[in-house]
């Protein structure tokens, strides 16, 4: 077996890391540097370019090189499409919708996970180098509020790759593990993550190595670019002023000054004043221009303020969903590059009141943290169980439109859950399973993630058939639901992908709408359930009723039906207080014919009246409409 490492898939950098001699270790990548820009080009004749040197090549071949393709990743056409202004290569529809990038010197679009593939292949070859032996196992982050879809395709990339996925996890988990804080008991994380192009807060509570991702806020289009433009559109209206000449209609020229501002900014992280020296900057009548300007570090934080202010928003967004103030953070770790300018580190001190966690490398920490999970799968860290949870309940939806949770909010993965149903009908040869996640009884107010159907039911009674349910969660927080009828073995399964998921907006909507709405559907659940026993008493009446044949007197047989009929009459029309006294009086009605059965002293008949197998069965399915 080959090794195991940690990957940091970002949006702009990618970074690997490998536990060696009990410690992590970033691997540097064949080019020297420690992280590995996430982009892939292809020149002319196809030939492909993974990392500096493809995007190196950016501004020349803007069409076929790819960059920030995890905002794609599991995505559609559709959902997309708004970002195509933001982006140099064309996207464009591929199976089933899916957003894919069009590379004309393939002639051909790539998946994001084919993209993303490639970054993995490097980081991978590069660790290989590195080590001198095979890699063919990782555990790659993911953003906290990444749904299943993101992660199976997150997942798939790996395998492409040719890496066995061993765990997805999530950034935030990973960079408090990159702390070790996983050690600490019921402490409450803020995990501030400024990067290329993203921003991303989240709280965590973590104890006894469960970390719990409480809340996560975020602008998925804020990041150390945009402090970089604010430079080049400084710089460009400087030398207007000087020279007269605007230097953004020379695209040669625009690329030059991004490079120079991004290396000004960070300049200005350890210094006061930096100066930006670009000769030959562009041409005029054949003369040479030439930009030399000097910026200090009050100018750039003054050209910078709105970005800052921009910051604020997304951290008190976090914290109000995490139901808590600023003041009850425990610890504060900064991820990412651009957490690294003293501005974002004073404004971070200031909203949290905390001196900040800075002794990892910002750019390296998810991918320290991920290598640390790789070891603790592997055997080589002890004393670390690192675990993650359901962020909301899953469960089927049964008779009456009603969500049945198998598996609760909250509950750690992996898991695995079975539970017992049956039909509702008599000779139904089919139910159907709709899978739902969300908090709410009534299943129409929960978010539907799949449907399929189990045929091949052998005709019986209603309620007869057992159909077992499981739904099985595996550690990367993919879901697998499968349903067999016990009595001929028949089965099918769905794994849950794709479109119909939730986002961290989502799911923080649902846990409210439960909460707001939690007598409604107390009220709703009562009714439903109300609704589910009178079925049954009706069914079971009838069923009694013919099994005693003879045994039964007309007028009894005349009553009790009448009585059967008024139940379901006042099931239709749906009045509480309606059912509830039908219910009684026919409930009244079947215990007397019980015990008239029992008088007449025929045991066999008796039994009858009671439900078959009944203490198995949890809920029913209705039949096809
Ligand atoms: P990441 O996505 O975490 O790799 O972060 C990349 C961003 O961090 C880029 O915008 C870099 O320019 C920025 N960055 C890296 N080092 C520094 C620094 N010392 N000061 C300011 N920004 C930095």
């Amino acid at each position: 077996m080959g090794k195991t490492v940690g990957i940091d898939l970002g949006t702009t950098n990618s970074v690997v890391a490998v536990m060696e001699g009990g410690e992590p270790v970033v691997i540097s990548t064949a080019e020297g540097s420690r992280t590995c820009p996430s982009v892939v080009a292809f020149k002319q004749n196809g030939e492909r370019l993974v990392g500096v040197t493809a995007k190196r090549q950016s501004v020349v071949n803007p069409d076929n090189t790819i960059y920030s393709i995890k905002r794609f990743m599991g995505h559609t056409l559709n959902e997309v499409s708004s970002e195509q202004g933001r982006i140099s290569y064309k996207l464009k529809a591929g199976k089933n919708g899916q957003a894919c990038a069009f590379v004309p010197a393939l002639d051909k679009e790539l998946s994001p996970e084919e993209v993303s593939a490639m970054i993995l292949q490097k980081l991978k070859n590069d660790a290989e180098a590195y080590l001198g032996e095979t890699v063919d196992q990782a555990v790659i982050t993911v953003p906290a509020y990444f749904n299943d879809a993101q992660r199976t395709a997150t997942k798939n990339a790996g395998e492409i790759a040719g890496l066995k996925v061993l765990r997805i996890i999530n950034e935030p988990t990973a960079a408090s593990l990159a702390y070790g804080l996983d050690k600490k008991s019921n402490e409450t994380i803020l995990v501030f993550d400024l990067g290329g192009g993203t921003f991303d807060v989240s709280v965590l509570d973590v104890g006894e190595g469960v970390f719990e991702v409480r809340s996560t806020s975020g602008d998925s289009h804020l990041g150390g670019d945009d402090f970089d433009n604010k430079i080049v559109d400084w710089l460009v209206q400087e030398f207007k002023k000087d020279q007269g000449v605007d230097l953004l209609k020379d695209r040669a020229a625009v690329q030059r000054l991004r490079e120079a501002s991004e290396r000004a900014k960070i300049e200005l992280s350890s210094q006061m004043s930096t100066q930006v020296n670009l000769p030959y900057i562009t041409a005029v009548d054949n003369e040479p221009k030439h930009l030399d300007l000097s910026l200090t570090r009050a100018k750039f934080e003054e050209l910078t303020s709105d970005l800052m202010e921009r910051v604020k928003k997304p951290f008190f967004q976090a914290i109000e969903d995490a139901k808590m103030q600023a003041g009850e953070i425990d610890e504060v770790i900064m991820v990412g590059g651009s957490t690294r300018m003293p501005q974002v580190q004073e404004l971070v001190k200031q909203l949290t009141n905390k001196e900040p966690n800075r002794s990892v490398n910002p750019d390296e920490v998810v991918a320290i943290g991920a290598a640390i999970q790789a070891g603790i799968l592997g055997g080589e860290v002890k004393n670390i169980v690192l675990l993650d949870v359901t962020p909301l309940s899953l469960g089927v939806e049964t008779q009456g439109g009603i969500f049945d949770k198998l598996i609760d909010r909250n509950t750690t993965i992996p898991t695995k859950k079975s539970r017992i149903y049956t039909t509702a009908s008599d000779n139904q040869p089919e139910v159907e399973i709709n899978v739902l996640q969300g908090e709410r009884p009534k299943a129409h107010d929960n978010k539907s993630l799949g449907r399929f159907h189990l045929a091949g039911i052998p005709p019986a009674p209603a309620r007869v058939p057992q159909i077992e349910v499981t739904f099985d969660i595996d550690a990367n927080g993919i879901l697998n639901v499968s349903a067999q009828e016990k009595g001929t073995g028949t089965k099918q399964s769905i794994t849950i992908t794709g479109s119909g998921n939730l986002n961290r907006d989502e799911i923080e909507r649902m846990v409210k709408e439960a909460e707001m709405n939690a007598e409604l559907d107390k009220q709703f659940q009562e009714l439903a359930e109300l609704k589910n026993k009178s079925d049954q008493l009706a069914y079971q009446t009838e069923k009694t009723l013919k099994d005693a044949g003879e045994k039964i007197d007309e007028a009894t047989r005349q009553d009790a039906t009448e009585k059967i009929e008024s139940l379901r009459k006042a099931v239709t029309t749906g009045e509480a207080s309606e059912i509830q006294s039908a219910f009684s009086i026919l409930e009244q009605a079947s215990h007397s014919i019980a015990e008239k059965l029992y008088a007449a002293n025929d045991a066999e008949s008796a039994k009858a009246a009671q439900p078959e197998g009944e203490e198995v069965i949890d809920a029913e399915f209705n039949e096809e409409k």
